[in-house]
Order: structure tokens, then C-alpha cells, then sequence
């Protein structure tokens, strides 16, 4: 179950992929870099054994990539053994860091979330579940988190609900995973989301919640429903394929523009793209094919054959494109090479205009808190205006979704973090500092 859960995760991280099963007698790890499907050989899966599980699928915003940082941690104290997989960042961990090694801790990862593990096992706490709680009352920042005891397994969201976290249920057993896809797969029934600050307590005797931590307002990460979640997954008790069409609708509304052609880049403009073409009553075509088995073994050939630029992932379909007004729908510029190769690509087949539309608003800051984004000065839109973005890309026209138009789409109700589009960023970040990306991997 935990492989096909995390099976239905993989777009939420590609680096490394593991599972910790338990039961009363011990628990067992597999993990590796790569891919769910690869990592997991029948072999692997038979010496997990366990009567539950957690899993976790990596893509680094702290921490190297390589396969010490790989998650779930395992690890032995005198609480027993435990295991933790984190979706989300700390902005404390090398302040906690420093501390906890200086009072002796050894640190075997340069993962940020390793700081939990040592704060519960130092924790003075009498119950486990009361060292969970000292332990996360002093981190800062973002976590979605599952913990894998012998006896049971506790799911915590931090106050401020950052990260996405759902509770579903299947033949009387509880399960939970940051979207609701993966139940989908094992046939589970979403139940509800779990609260921003909920800490939940799941063994032989059911399901406790408590809610242990003071109250934050609730900042949700609108970036979830703008590019990262699948859009069959219902991510905080929204559908994200609903809320997609709603900005590609709001974005043609906002951004009209003649032309002959709707053409989505796949994957991650496609719904907004059939939002659009709807609501402006322009075809909506296929013009941009994605391959999808450009993997990370993908062996780079030599220089001299190497000038395909963004085709090996995309490619333009000839006959659709020649002699069109196009416009192209995609979710974000983040450097915006990818669109200035699109636009390239969809130009030199022959498009007589290409229009960029964008269904969020300019990117200008980055992310702390657990989306994988550049240092602020590679964000194109951070020190650039949308005129300056547009000639960049070599578009005749560019327009950005408006803040209030994504507010709207997802409707909002002040519960939503959209601190990398209006820098109004709900937990303070020493800016200088960033997001202490491979901070531990640089040596001291
Ligand atoms: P860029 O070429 O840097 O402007 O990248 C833009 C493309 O990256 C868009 O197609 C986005 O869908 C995609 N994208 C946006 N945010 C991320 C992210 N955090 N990780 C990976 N890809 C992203």
C-alpha cells in the first residue's frame, strides 16, 4: 500500500524515494535514489515487513541530494526506534544545528529534518508523544509530518498549515498522504484534511487529534494549486483541476487576445489552458507534445549533437502551429528559459504570433517554505517588468494572471500563503541566509 502510495506521489519529488514498515517485534528500511518504480524490486518490498508504514518520495530544497538525505529516517534512542518522513522546511534547523552539536549531538544527514529527530530524542518530556510535541514547539517553518513508531504512527501539520496533509481511510485503517491521489490508488476514502496544527495519533485503539501547538492563521500554499499538486487530488478541500480551469478562465478574462490557436505546455498548463480556450472560445489544440521518459539517466551526448535545447522534453507539432496566432498557457516563469525556448521553438515553425499567457502572477520571491525555488536574483520577474519579461522571451504579448484573479480562483478567504508572488512572507526568513539549501554540506 505504501508503494503504490507513494507510486501516486512520485510528481512531488524525483530524487530519492523510501519505506520503513513496523511492527511489535522491529521495523525495516528500504530506500534509494531514483524513481518509486525502480527503487522498489519484489525482492525490496518482501523484507519490508511490517503491519504499517510511511514512505516518502524527496526533491531537496535543504539538504544535497544524495542517499543519506534520503527519507524516511530510521533511527534507535531510548524512545525506542522511530521513523519520520517531512514534506515542507525548516527556516531554524542550522541555528538548532549548531546548538544541538555543540551539546554533543552527531548528525548523520546535511537534511534540515534530522533536527526533529534529535530534539525529540534529547526531549525530557515522559511520554513520546509529549517529546514529539517539545520537539516541534521549537522548530520554525514548514511541516507536513508522518512519524512510524512500533505501536503506532502519529501525522502532524504545522500551525500555519503550510504543506497539504490528508487523512483517508480504508477497511477500518487509517491512512495518510499530502494528496489525495494516492488514496484514489489503494482504494481509500479521503476523510478530511488534516488541520494546520493537528497532531494525530493513530494505533491499535483508533484515531486521537490533538491540537498542542498556539494558533497561527492558517497560510496554505497557493503555489499547490498553481503548479505542484495533480489536478485529481482535492488539496485543502479544493479541486485542484477546478481551481486550475478558474485561473485559465479569470486569465482570458484578464489577458484577451485575437488569435487562432490554444496551446497548452504540457504538463503543467494544461488545465488552465482548457480554462482559457473556453472562456475566449478559441480552439484549444495540442500544438506541444512532452516526453515523458526523460529520466535522470539520461546519458547527455556529445557537444556537437547537443543543440536541441528545451525538445528533449518538448517538442511543437508542425502542422498545427504554421501560419497561427498561437497562444501558449503555461503556470509560471520561474528564469524563463523555458518559455524563451517555447516561444523559439513554436516561432520557428512557422507561428505568425505567439501570445504568453501565465496563470499566476510574476514570481518575484522565493520560496522558504518547502517549494523547490531559485535564490531571488535568478527570478526573472523579480528585477525585470512584464514588458522586459515579454522581449526576453521573444513574445508578442505576455500577460500574468493578477494575484486577486489566483485569490479568487482559489477562493482564498485569507487562509492562502502567496509570499513568492507579494513578498508577504507569514514567517520571517533571514533573506540573506535563504532557505540554508546544502547549508550542511559545505564544509565547516
Ligand atoms: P523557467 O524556465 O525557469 O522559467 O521554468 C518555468 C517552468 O518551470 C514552468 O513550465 C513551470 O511549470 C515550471 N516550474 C515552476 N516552478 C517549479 C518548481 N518549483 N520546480 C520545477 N519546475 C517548476
Amino acid at each position: 500500500m505504501a508503494y503504490l502510495g507513494l507510486h501516486a506521489l512520485q510528481h512531488r519529488g524525483q530524487e530519492s524515494a523510501g519505506i520503513v514498515a513496523a511492527n511489535t517485534r522491529g521495523m525495516t528500511q528500504e530506500r534509494d535514489m531514483g524513481l518509486v518504480a525502480d527503487i522498489f524490486t519484489e525482492d525490496r518490498l518482501a523484507r519490508l515487513k511490517g503491519r504499517h508504514a510511511i514512505g516518502h518520495t524527496r526533491y531537496s530544497t535543504a539538504g544535497s541530494s544524495q542517499l543519506i538525505n534520503a527519507q524516511p529516517f530510521l533511527i534507535d534512542c531510548h524512545r525506542g526506534k522511530m521513523a519520520v518522513a517531512h514534506n515542507g522546511n525548516l527556516l531554524n534547523a542550522a541555528a538548532l544545528r549548531l546548538e544541538l552539536e555543540r551539546q554533543g549531538s552527531i548528525f548523520s544527514t546535511s537534511s534540515d529534518s534530522e533536527v526533529i529527530l534529535h530534539l525529540v530524542a534529547r526531549s525530557s518530556a515522559r511520554t513520546l508523544e509529549g517529546a514529539l510535541v517539545d520537539a516541534l514547539s521549537r522548530v520554525e517553518g514548514a511541516y507536513s509530518l508522518v512519524f512510524l513508531m512500533r505501536d503506532r504512527l502519529i501525522a502532524v501539520r504545522d500551525p500555519h498549515g503550510f504543506r497539504p496533509l490528508s487523512l483517508g481511510k480504508l477497511d477500518g485503517a487509517m491512512v495518510v498522504a499530502s494528496e489525495t491521489c494516492a488514496f484514489d490508488l489503494i482504494g481509500a476514502r479521503f476523510v478530511r484534511d488534516v488541520a494546520p496544527g493537528e497532531f494525530l495519533i493513530i494505533d491499535s485503539s483508533g484515531l486521537r487529534s490533538e491540537q498542542p501547538f498556539p494558533p497561527q492563521p492558517t497560510r496554505q500554499c497557493i503555489f499547490e494549486h498553481v503548479y505542484f499538486s495533480r489536478p485529481d487530488s482535492m488539496v485543502f478541500g479544493r479541486s485542484v483541476n477546478q481551481v486550475r480551469r478558474k485561473m485559465g478562465v479569470a486569465l482570458a478574462r484578464e489577458h484577451p487576445v485575437p488569435a487562432d490557436i490554444v496551446v497548452p505546455v504540457p504538463d503543467s498548463g494544461l488545465v488552465a489552458a482548457l480554462g482559457f480556450a473556453g472562456e475566449s472560445g478559441i480552439p484549444f489544440e495540442f500544438g506541444l507534445v512532452r516526453n515523458h521518459y526523460v529520466g535522470r539517466t539520461f546519458i547527455e551526448p556529445k557537444q556537437e549533437i547537443r543543440h536541441f535545447g528545451v525538445k528533449l522534453k518538448l517538442n511543437a507539432v508542425a502542422a498545427l502551429i504554421k501560419g497561427k496566432r498561437v497562444i501558449l498557457v503555461d503556470d509560471s516563469i520561474v528564469r524563463g528559459t523555458t518559455s524563451r525556448k517555447i516561444v523559439t521553438m513554436v516561432r520557428d515553425l512557422g507561428a505568425r504570433e505567439v501570445h504568453m499567457r501565465i496563470s499566476s502572477p510574476p514570481t518575484t520571491g522565493p520560496c522558504y517554505y518547502g517549494v523547490d525555488t531559485p535564490r531571488r536574483d535568478d527570478l526573472i520577474a523579480s528585477a525585470h517588468s512584464v514588458e522586459e519579461i515579454r522581449a526576453f522571451i521573444r513574445a508578442d504579448s505576455l500577460g500574468y494572471l493578477s494575484l486577486e484573479g489566483l485569490r479568487k480562483a482559489v477562493d482564498d478567504g485569507d487562509t492562502f500563503c502567496a509570499a513568492c508572488f507579494d513578498d508577504n512572507y507569514p514567517i520571517a526568513v533571514n533573506q540573506r541566509a535563504g532557505t540554508q539549501a546544502n547549508l550542511f554540506d559545505i564544509p565547516r
